[in-house]
């Protein structure tokens, strides 16, 4: 469920995960973004003067959660402000073929670990 090609900006190699899944890609050596859902990959904007630091975990990275071997296969970094103040966190999505999708927050050193519900949620129905 991965590819490898050359960056059509800077034809650096690249690995595409969740092929088929992902609709867009980031050289980590060029910083475009480019379009994962069209063969010929198109370029589709640049990141890098946005992004500022990296990734704390780099996309790729393979490891155990809670006993699940899960791979990093998509990371986005979000932001909210509230009151005038900026608060920044970091999505890592990761993933496992028979275990499927979770999500990995980390802000400010605080990690959390969660998982998308497979039904809609009812009312009275938590705990
Ligand atoms: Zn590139």
């Amino acid at each position: 469920m991965s590819a490898r090609f050359d960056c059509t900006a800077c034809g650096g190699p690249l690995i595409l995960r969740a092929e088929g899944v992902s609709e867009s890609l980031a050289c980590p050596h060029c910083g475009a973004v480019l379009d994962a859902r069209d063969p010929r990959h198109q370029v589709l904007a640049k990141y890098r003067a946005k992004l500022g630091e990296p990734p704390l975990i780099p996309i790729g990275a393979r490891g155990t959660v809670r006993g699940d071997l899960l791979e990093v296969v998509g990371m986005q970094r979000r932001a909210v402000r509230y009151s005038g103040v900026i608060y920044s966190w970091d999505e890592y999505l990761l993933w496992n073929p028979y275990k499927g999708y979770r999500w990995m927050v980390e802000s400010n050193g605080h990690w959390l670990l969660m998982k998308t519900l497979e039904t809609k949620p009812t009312e009275g129905s938590g705990g």
